[in-house]
């Protein structure tokens, strides 16, 4: 007798792709009878457990796509180590605003001083906030942009960059591109700038120094006025991270 009744839910349940109330129903049910839930209660339960479920999903996939080289929080960054920015200086960075309203970044300072794992913590809150993002190193950009031209596929990889709500270009000034750099990274500033969505970048220069990087005076000011119009260049000094680890892996090499 009661087979078939819930043969019916599990069809029902899949045909309506709510997979995780599929899979947790009838522990629900046993639940809700010993602890006297009410309908609503049980109804509220289940659906609460398939949004929670969707959103988790949601958001690992995200992550996968972006391609972030290690996932780092805002809550993980220490601000009492790196003293020269402040959480409160980053929060119109963390909200939904980072979108809505374009808000760029560039992330200057010597290595080790968290400008990636600031920029991927910035990028990994917009995808918590419903949004999609992209992580490419600038060696890797401009390589896959000047690749795409000799092979007549520009627009369809500068999409790829393009359409993403947030970006972030790891890297940049590190090394000297190839002679086209410019004119491959400024399209797509170009491009993102006219769709208000913002950039993050994360460098050891200048952006007054991006001219000799990028071969091309004009075209780095053209760039840089675009991030810059909506965008905040965020300073961060004090000591490399980096150290205090090296330091006392140098100790214990010593010591042994
Ligand atoms: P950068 O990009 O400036 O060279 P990273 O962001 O790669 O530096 O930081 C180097 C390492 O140190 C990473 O593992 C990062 O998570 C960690 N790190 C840097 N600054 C901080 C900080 N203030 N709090 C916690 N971890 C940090
Ligand atoms: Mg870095």
């Amino acid at each position: 007798m009661s087979r078939r009744p819930a043969a019916d839910l599990e069809a029902g349940l899949k045909r309506l792709h709510l997979p995780t109330i599929r899979r947790i129903a009838s522990e629900m049910f046993a639940q809700a009878e010993k602890e006297s839930w009410t309908y609503r209660e049980l109804l509220e339960q289940l659906v609460a457990e398939e949004v929670a479920h969707r959103c988790e999903t949601r958001i690992a996939r995200a992550v996968r796509k972006a391609g972030f080289p290690f996932l780092k929080t805002i809550e993980q960054f220490d601000f009492t180590f790196q003293t020269s920015v402040k959480l409160k200086a980053l929060g119109r960075f963390l909200g939904p605003e980072l979108v809505e309203e374009g808000r760029g970044a560039v992330l200057l300072g010597r290595p080790g001083r968290g400008k990636t794992h600031l920029a991927i913590a910035i990028a990994y809150r917009a995808i918590q906030n419903g949004y999609e993002a992209r992580f490419e190193t600038a060696v890797a950009l401009l390589g896959r942009l000047h690749k795409a031209q000799a092979a007549g596929r520009l627009d369809e990889v500068l999409a790829e960059y393009v359409d993403p709500e947030v970006l972030v270009i790891d890297e940049l000034g590190y090394l000297t591109y190839g002679p086209d750099a410019a004119n491959f990274l400024f399209p797509l500033v170009d491009q993102r700038y006219l769709k208000r969505r913002p950039i993050l970048i994360t460098s050891n220069k200048d952006p007054g120094d991006w001219g000799k990087v990028l071969h091309d005076p004009d075209l780095a000011e053209a760039i840089v006025d675009r991030l810059l119009e909506r965008g905040e260049v965020i300073r961060l000094s004090g000591k490399s991270y980096r150290q205090p680890a090296a330091e006392s892996a140098e100790h214990a090499l010593s010591a042994t």
